[in-house]
């Protein structure tokens, strides 16, 4: 047997919606999530022992110093998952190569979570016996739509999808950031900027559904919306600037991308991203920047 590549994509959150504290600590969410062209690829070769080594994409800015390399690393978790269920022994190497910024808002741990998912069941599942969006959902919140792609609105803790018709290509820059931001922080940041509010059931918006259907980037840009950015701006200040100066660069839209603290940026076109990310570039308002396109496919073996 030799080595399977899978390669899963990054999202953006194009509408969250966070609904009050549950008693469980988590919250309802209605989270549209759109996947990017920004993809980490796993690599899983059959070894005598369980492993894994990270390393930043070829020509990728994205610092990987602060991915764990042992249980807690995702990907290691979906490794371990996939084996226990079919009752054999995780001996395999993974190799996890990242172009999604860590901690970024961009659910790149769950990428890979979803790519170890699919490599390692292409390894050890002959009979196709596994429920792999299962798995993915035990794993985490994000993770079953890193496994599916495209877009997608997400209810409960954002892990029961409904795909969404999108009806043309988007055309998106990211700002990275120093540092990343911890997403429990910013929900509890988020919890105690609403405390004493009414919290109102988390809603889906009919004007972000039409704006994907109908492919159109102005719509869409005045459609965006992310609960959690009050709470995002909160902890990281700093991140208001960035925004202010792609909307001033001539950005359609702008937002903290899920929990930041990656900053997106809707672009008309693929010239108009480039030159919007070349002036963000300039402005020195971001550790670097990164162009993508949605939506993207799903996790795919390579
Ligand atoms: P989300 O948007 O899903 O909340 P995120 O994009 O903000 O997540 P991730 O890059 O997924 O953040 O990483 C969050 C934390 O998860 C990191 O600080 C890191 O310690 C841990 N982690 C575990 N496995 C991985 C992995 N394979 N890649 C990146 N981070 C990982």
């Amino acid at each position: 047997m030799t080595a399977i590549t899978v390669r899963a994509p990054a999202k953006v959150n194009v509408g969250l919606s966070v609904g009050p504290l549950r008693d469980d600590g988590y919250h309802d969410l209605v989270n549209v999530f759109h996947a990017v062209s920004l993809f980490d690829e796993v690599t899983a070769a059959p070894a005598d022992r369980l492993q894994v080594r990270v390393e930043a994409a070829p020509g990728s800015p994205v610092p990987v110093a602060d991915v764990p390399v042992d249980d807690r690393n995702l990907a290691v978790r979906a490794a371990r998952l996939v084996a226990a269920r079919l009752g054999v022994e995780p001996r395999v190497a993974l190799r996890v190569r990242k172009a999604i910024p860590v901690a970024g808002g961009m659910a790149g741990g769950s990428a890979d979570a979803a790519a170890a998912l699919l490599a390692c069941a292409r390894l050890w599942d002959d009979g196709g016996r596994l429920d792999l969006m299962e798995l993915a959902a035990e794993l985490g919140s994000d993770v079953p739509f890193a496994l599916m792609g495209g877009t997608a609105v997400g209810l409960g803790r954002g892990e029961r999808l409904t795909p969404l018709p999108t009806g043309g290509t988007f055309h998106w820059v990211f700002a990275m950031a120093h540092g990343g931001l911890s997403t429990p922080a910013v929900y509890a940041e988020c919890d105690r900027l609403r405390a004493g509010r009414r919290v109102p059931p988390p809603e889906a918006s009919d004007e972000l559904a039409a704006a994907l259907a109908a492919g159109s980037a102005k719509d869409l840009a005045a459609a965006l919306h992310n609960d959690l950015q009050p709470a995002a701006l909160s902890l990281r200040p700093d991140l208001r600037r960035t925004l202010d100066a792609g909307r001033d660069l001539g950005a359609l839209g702008a937002l903290v991308s899920g929990s930041g603290p990656t900053c997106a940026f809707l672009a008309e076109s693929d010239r108009h991203a480039a030159d919007l990310a070349a002036a963000l570039a300039e402005r020195g308002v971001a550790a670097s920047t990164l162009r993508a396109t949605g939506p993207a496919p799903g996790a795919t073996v390579l």
